[in-house]
Parts: C-alpha cells; sequence; structure tokens
C-alpha cells in the first residue's frame, strides 16, 4: 500500500517563504494534492549535513554494526539526513542500503603516519607507502579521502606535518587520478601551505590557517570545516601535555586563543564553511546543532553558521540545496524559528528521511 500523501506547512528556508508543501512518495511538491494527510506545521529546514563525522568509530577504534547504527540512528534524530564521514575504521557501506538511516558519503578510513595518530583508529603508513594507501582508500570511498596532516610528533614534542610536503603532493595526485577528493586533519600552520599548493580540496579544523592560505582557499574556493566543538578542546590536549611536551602545549595554546580570529578571517576571506560535529571517536552522536552554535558563538551570522549545516553543504556535496518542487523529501521542521534561537534546532518537532517520517 502506497504511503500517505503528508501536508506540512510553514516557512521554508533557506528563503523563509511560507508554504505548504507535500510528501508524495520520497519527494516535495508544492502541487497541492487531495486528501493529503496534515503532518506538522513549523519552520522547515532541508535536511542538516554533518560534513565531519565518524560512524563506527568509538573511543578505542572500531565498534560493532550495533553501536554504528546507534550513531547513525542519534544523528538522524538530531536532523542529520547527510553525513560526510571522515574517516572510519569499519565498512559502513550497509548504512548506505538502509532507507530509515541519514545518507551517507563515506572517506574510507584515516591514513596517518606511524604512530602518529589515536590508536586503532588510522591506516598507519610511512612515506613511501603513502600514494599506495591512499589509492587503496579512493576505491574503498565514495569520492573522498582523509590524511591527517598534522599530529604531535614525540621526538619533536611538537605538533608536526604526519609527512613531508613532496609525499602529500604525490598522495594528493594520486587520490585525484583515483576520481577523489583530498581532505585533511589540520590543527597546526606548518602542514598547510604544501597541502594547499598540491590541490588539497578541503580542510579539517584548520585553526592555523594564516592570511596566505586563507587567500588562496578563498580564491579555489577550497573548503574548511572549523569543527568548532572539537578546536573548543585544545586548551585540554595543551594541558595533558603540559609536562612531558612543553612546545606542544604553547602550540595548542596559541591556536587555541587565535581560532575565533582565525574562523572570522576565514569567513571574511569568503572561503566556504561547513558545519562538522566531529562526532565519533570521544564526542557523542546527535549533536550537530551544537557545531551550528558553535560556529554563531564564533561570530559568524545565524543564517550563514545554520546554511553551513543545510542548504550550503548541501548543494557542496552535490545534493539539492533548497526543498525545490521535485527535491528529495529530507527535511527537518522545528516548532519555532531556528534563525530568531539557535537552541530551536537541539529539539527537531519532526524530521522527514527519504519522505517518511522518522
Ligand atoms: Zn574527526
Amino acid at each position: 500500500m502506497a504511503a500517505p500523501v503528508l501536508k506540512f506547512s510553514g516557512p521554508v528556508l533557506p528563503d523563509g517563504e511560507r508554504r505548504e508543501l507535500f510528501v508524495v512518495g520520497d519527494t516535495v511538491t508544492y502541487e497541492p494534492v487531495a486528501g493529503a494527510e496534515r503532518a506538522v506545521d513549523g519552520w522547515i529546514v532541508p535536511g542538516l549535513v554533518d560534513a565531519h563525522c565518524h560512524l563506527g568509530l568509538g573511543e578505542h577504534g572500531a565498534i560493532s554494526d550495533e553501536e554504528t547504527e546507534q550513531q547513525a540512528i542519534e544523528d538522524r534524530d538530531g536532523g542529520t539526513l547527510l553525513i560526510r564521514d571522515c574517516g572510519s575504521p569499519v565498512d559502513t557501506r550497509w548504512v548506505q542500503e538502509r532507507e530509515d538511516l541519514p545518507r551517507l558519503i563515506r572517506a574510507g578510513r584515516h591514513i596517518a603516519r606511524t604512530k602518529r595518530y589515536l590508536r586503532n583508529y588510522a591506516d598507519e603508513v610511512e612515506p613511501a607507502d603513502l600514494s599506495a594507501a591512499v589509492a587503496r582508500e579512493a576505491q574503498r570511498g565514495d569520492g573522498w579521502v582523509k590524511l591527517v596532516g598534522d599530529w604531535i610528533s614525540r621526538d619533536d614534542g611538537d605538533l608536526t606535518p604526519s609527512f613531508p610536503a613532496a609525499d602529500f603532493a604525490a598522495a594528493i595526485a594520486t587520490a585525484h587520478e583515483h576520481g577523489a577528493k583530498v581532505t585533511a586533519h589540520c590543527f597546526g600552520r606548518d602542514v598547510l601551505t604544501g597541502l594547499l599548493d598540491a590541490g588539497i580540496d578541503c580542510i579539517e579544523h584548520g585553526t592555523g590557517l594564516a592570511e596566505e592560505h586563507l587567500e588562496l582557499m578563498a580564491e579555489r574556493q577550497v573548503a574548511l570545516v572549523p569543527t568548532v566543538m572539537q578546536t573548543e578542546k585544545f586548551p585540554e590536549y595543551a594541558w595533558s601535555g603540559r609536562e612531558r611536551f612543553p612546545a606542544y602545549s604553547r602550540t595548542m595554546t596559541d591556536l587555541f586563543v587565535h581560532r575565533r580570529a582565525t574562523l572570522m578571517a576565514a569567513y571574511d576571506a569568503g572561503v566556504p564553511l561547513y558545519a562538522g560535529s566531529d562526532n565519533g571517536g570521544v564526542s557523542r552522536h546527535g549533536n550537530l546543532a551544537g557545531e551550528v552554535i558553535g560556529l554563531a558563538a564564533m561570530g559568524l551570522p545565524r543564517e550563514y553558521a545554520l546554511g553551513a549545516a543545510s542548504w550550503r553543504a548541501r548543494e557542496w556535496l552535490g545534493w539539492n540545496a533548497d526543498l525545490a518542487e521535485g527535491a528529495p523529501a529530507d527535511f527537518v521542521v522545528y516548532d519555532a524559528d531556528p534563525l530568531a534561537d539557535l537552541s530551536v534546532l537541539l529539539r527537531p518537532a519532526c524530521v522527514v528521511l527519504r519522505g517518511r517520517v522518522v
């Protein structure tokens, strides 16, 4: 039996025009349908996008399919209907078969330097094997590869690039030959020039970005996913390294002190910013709203911060930006205006994924 046609009404973002929206099958239409069942009235927002999330990753590495499913459900119930996974030690392709779980774009497994990342998270390689690892993950993923650009070097006692710039450049070229884009975890400054000169497509965290990087990123529209809930933790990292790695503590403190100015300089330069919760690993899933609130707290206009987690991010990842006639029926309804009060995002009134209320 066909599912009933559902009718939603209220302001439809991003333009905020008040409309009656019908869901027929898994798509949206504005052509009135007789006998449609009245669903929920409220502010209608195109399905949220978590541009940096980890499904199948727990505090100590890989987790079970049951736990992964729970993460995906928590994300979905928070309104996240499209996830760009930024590295997972397990194969989560099965999530894509599930109609009730968010749409998923995978990046394969993180690629890091040997013993230079969180244990059990990444495929850890030496420079000579980097390109081969990138080719492998490019084939496993959905058009993205994730590199760990920098991490603490216990030998140097500071944050340093994971690989020499020439190896990064070769790896990025390899990914591009395989049709995959590349993003990299970058906390510090030193790794950035090499990655950007080599044509990287996106930077995660990006707390070390300087003016010359931002100009180049804006010019080439290289994305930045600033993960402000993650960078909020830098003082903890600085604290934990204070005795054995004082230089690292100083670097992390300095990056933290400047993180707001860095982010706003990126925004002012015209770098496209997207919201990523960095959920998975040590943080819990479902709180992309917290990242939007965090972005606004740093000084981004509310509309830009929400767009970074919805319409602009959808377009960036090749989905429908807005809920135009015939668009996939992926949206979230809120009982108040989220742009007037971002805390409204913490409590979706109704989540519709592939035309179904979940
Ligand atoms: Zn991450």
